[in-house]
């Protein structure tokens, strides 16, 4: 590719509100371009880097037998409406009407679509297990985009989605899905961590997160310096509700509230008592079909009596599932409403106590990270519980094995066994062994493809660009002349880029005019692997050859090029 023909447009300054290394080095190098609040172009080095992390995680999926498809990213209500996510997902969802005034939704998952096409289309466990994916546009209002591809509201996912007969078929697909994302992210060169992370719902479903190590991660993770032992110490959704500075009053349906239920109170109180319990704000339980725990945390009125920062928990009645939805919706967007059907109210309970003090960990900065209250990492979740209780930075590990450390990560990817819940709600069954009618079993799977790009910049890039791994380069080799318009130059530059391209290797040739200073800076910003710069000495047939990520230079005769980019 000829720099002169192509369109890098490379920048000298730091862009206004970019603030990290990853947003700042990709719109300086010329990779993207913001079209509107995160909403990005990829220009076209941004675009051969995502093909080529799309090519790993393509390889990767087609290795564990997951199939490639594309659905569509504009997606009618009723699907959302028949899982209750129409108004659980909330204002995250970005919504609009046809001519005819028919609700759509932009794709911000695609759980609904996929299990009701599954629902058509599959009907017998001879089917069983399939595994579909798709790379594609998602759409998430995010309340607060920023860091550029880092958290955008049109964001590049991988997301699959596994369909099972048994539990036992999920959780073979599960560990083999574990196994491709920990291929594809070490291929793709990242630090990472696999955490155990909350699955949101009562129940303690099996999720993990792929966590890259940067400090400009949004979430915090435990791990033990040792061991497997890696968890993530937040609860995300209930952290960005804890964020948002939202006053009880606007969650809680005041005219809604019922009696306090005293047990409740009590068990709550005595967990909030406890110092770290300060950023929480507002959780939601649903305890059965009628009723859901609420606690909350503001300021409330009663009887004239004004309460600051008051913890205040309660059972609300509701009426119909469509106010399940909507109060769910403020707390647990992705996750959708809780499932506790046929768990004791003791029980629930006490996983409502647990998340309390987990998300209030998640809330708070200080540094802690609770155990015994995550089920199945924790304890096993139909068995009393044992006391919720906190580790910090070299306390020893939960699991006896080494020191806990805390690191800033960022989410690249997630996986997570679903079980029954979307199945149920669209009526996905098929035909068993038995024939006897039964509901499928899903898990899905996303990676954040142009998410995972700018973690990637984050870790990789010195003072003056990025440095990007081999892998995922734009291209191999940055060739340079000059001054094209010497002629030995130019046309020692040319016969190197007919034959390094001769080769199959992939070259990008700043052919311009430029002075040399404004090639050499703008080199180093893009980061590709090996330069070769055609200059003076180019009668005599000698280059000179530099490693981006070392800085290491040698001088090359021009017939050694080839083995030395090799
Ligand atoms: P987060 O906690 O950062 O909001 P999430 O848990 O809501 O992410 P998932 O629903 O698990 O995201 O989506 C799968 C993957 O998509 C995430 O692991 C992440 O890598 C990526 N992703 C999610 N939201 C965004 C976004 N707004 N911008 C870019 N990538 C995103
Ligand atoms: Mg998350
Ligand atoms: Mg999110
Ligand atoms: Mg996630």
């Amino acid at each position: 590719m000829k720099q002169s023909q192509t369109l890098v447009p490379t920048l000298k300054e730091i862009p206004a509100g970019a603030d990290i290394a990853s947003h700042q080095l990709l719109l300086r190098a010329g990779f993207i371009r913001q079209t509107a609040s995160g909403i990005y172009s990829f220009l076209p080095l941004g675009k051969r880097v995502l093909r080529k992390i799309e090519e790993i995680v393509r390889d990767e999926m087609d290795n564990i037998g997951a199939n490639e498809m594309l659905m569509p990213a504009l997606q009618p209500a009723e699907l959302w409406k028949e899982t209750g996510r129409w108004n659980a997902f909330g204002l995250e969802l970005m919504r609009m009407n046809d001519r005819h005034e028919r609700e759509f939704a932009l794709g911000a998952t695609h759980e609904e679509v996929i299990t009701s096409l599954i629902k058509d289309e599959v009907k017998s466990y001879k089917k069983l297990p399939l595994t579909v994916y798709q790379i594609q546009s998602k759409f998430r209002d995010e309340q607060r985009p920023r860091f550029g591809l880092l958290r955008g509201r049109e964001f590049l996912m991988k997301d699959a989605y596994s369909f099972h007969e048994s539990y036992a078929s999920l959780d073979e697909m599960y560990d083999k899905m574990y196994e491709a994302y920990s291929n594809i992210f070490t291929r793709l060169g990242l630090n990472f961590r696999a955490v155990i992370a909350d699955s949101g719902a009562m129940g303690g479903k099996d999720t993990h997160e792929f966590m890259a190590l940067s400090e400009v991660g949004e979430d915090t993770i435990a791990f033990s310096d040792t061991s497997s032992y890696a968890a993530n110490i937040e609860m995300a959704q209930v952290l960005d509700q804890a964020d948002d500075d939202q006053s009880g009053e606007e969650l809680l349906p005041l005219d809604k509230v019922a009696t306090p239920n005293q047990k409740t109170m009590e068990q709550v109180a005595d967990y909030l008592k406890h110092p770290l319990a300060k950023g929480l704000k507002s959780l939601l339980y649903k305890v059965d079909e009628t009723f859901l725990l609420v606690v909350t945390r503001g300021d409330h009125q009663v009887n004239d009596i004004k309460l600051k920062n008051f913890y205040q928990a309660t059972t609300v009645e509701l009426a119909t599932e469509a106010d399940v939805e909507e109060i769910l919706g403020a707390g647990f967007g992705s996750i959708g409403p809780i499932d506790v059907k046929n768990k004791e109210v003791d029980v629930i309970f006490d996983f409502a106590v647990r998340y309390v003090v987990n998300a209030t960990c998640g809330a708070n900065q200080d540094g802690y990270h609770y155990v015994n209250v995550n089920p199945e990492r924790d304890f096993d979740p139909e068995a009393k519980y044992a006391d919720v209780r906190f580790v910090q930075e070299g306390d020893p590990s939960p699991d006896g094995k080494g020191q806990i450390q805390f690191a800033r990560g960022i989410e690249i990817g997630q996986v997570f066994k679903l079980g029954e819940f979307y199945a149920d709600k669209l009526g996905a069954s098929f035909l068993n062994d038995q024939g006897r009618a039964s509901t499928m079993i899903m898990g899905c799977y996303g990676v954040g493809v142009s998410r995972t790009l700018a973690a990637i910049v984050e870790q990789y890039h010195d003072e003056k660009g990025i440095t990007w791994p081999s892998q995922i380069a734009p291209f191999q080799v940055h060739l340079l002349v000059l001054n094209s318009k010497k002629d030995e130059q130019k046309q020692l530059a040319d016969q190197l880029y007919a034959n390094l391209k001769a080769q199959g290797i992939e070259v990008l040739y700043d052919d311009r005019t430029d002075r040399a200073g404004v090639k050499f800076a703008d080199s180093d910003l893009i980061g590709i692997p090996y330069r070769v710069t055609v200059g003076k000495r180019a009668d005599e047939g000698i280059v000179e050859c530099k490693i981006r990520v070392s800085g290491e230079q040698s001088e090359c005769h021009k017939d050694d090029v080839i083995s030395y980019v090799k």
